[in-house]
């Protein structure tokens, strides 16, 4: 099993297909060092979404290999594999129950104190204040979140799971100027010290990653830094 996780992740000529009739990633080869942001981008379809599902070990590969600090990833339990993850996802996910259970999630031994702390770090405490419940408030259709402060519960959720790793899938629903500044911050803090695979569409993500990987139809079509690109 995966412990201690330093972060080391290499795709090996990875090839799979959601049918396996019909390949969608093809050669798929890149590497990250621990702490390194790899940006993903590409035109819709491309396969961003697809590399980090296979990542994550939701399917199987057809050929090639995953592992993470040299271990491949089909020789580990699978909820081994999802342990070593925090996880942002483009649709922001959040279930009915508190704000408080929706942030602490399924992390043990989860204070309080602690919900705060991150909610502070995340910039969205004073607002979950102003709610009358507080952190105790059921999420549901009653409570209108707007799609801003349902980022940043999402990213305060993954503050708290603290996995090494970080899939994080950028969101592209327009938000105020303040709340996008909020939300970049929330990034950054959880981008540190994790290495991090970021589906990007925003330009100062690409400008900050050590990797792009330029994907299409299922390959990679160029890779480098920002100022190699
Ligand atoms: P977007 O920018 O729109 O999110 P993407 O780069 O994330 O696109 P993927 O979701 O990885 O693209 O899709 C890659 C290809 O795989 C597409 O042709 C898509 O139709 C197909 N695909 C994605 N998910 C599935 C699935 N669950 N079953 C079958 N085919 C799928
Ligand atoms: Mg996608």
């Amino acid at each position: 099993v995966l412990k201690d996780v330093k972060g080391q992740v290499e795709f090996r000529n990875v090839t799979f297909g959601y049918n396996p009739d019909k390949l969608i990633i093809h050669d798929f080869s890149a590497r990250a060092l621990p702490g390194q942001k790899i940006a993903i981008v590409g035109p819709t379809g491309a396969g961003k979404s697809t590399i980090v599902n296979l990542l994550m070990r939701f399917y199987e590969l057809n050929g090639g290999e995953i592992a993470i600090d040299g271990v491949p990833i089909h020789e580990i339990p699978r909820e081994n594999v999802h342990e070593q993850f925090c996880m942002v996802l483009q649709d922001t996910w959040l279930f009915e129950g508190t704000i408080k259970e929706n942030i602490v999630f399924n992390k043990q031994g989860v204070t309080d104190a602690d919900v705060k702390n991150v909610c502070k770090a995340v910039g969205i405490d004073h607002f979950i204040r102003t709610l009358t419940y507080g952190y105790d408030t059921v999420l549901n259709e009653q409570v209108n979140l707007s799609a801003g402060q349902k980022q940043l519960i999402t990213i305060a959720r993954a503050l708290i799971a603290n996995a090494p790793l970080l899939i994080l899938d950028e969101a592209t629903s327009s938000v105020d100027t303040r709340t996008e500044l909020l939300i970049q911050e929330a990034m950054d803090r959880l981008m540190a010290g994790r290495t991090s695979f970021v589906i990007a569409h925003r330009l100062s993500t690409i400008k900050n990653a050590d990797i792009i990987l330029v994907m299409k139809d299922g390959d990679i079509i160029e890779s480098g830094n920002h100022l190699e690109l």
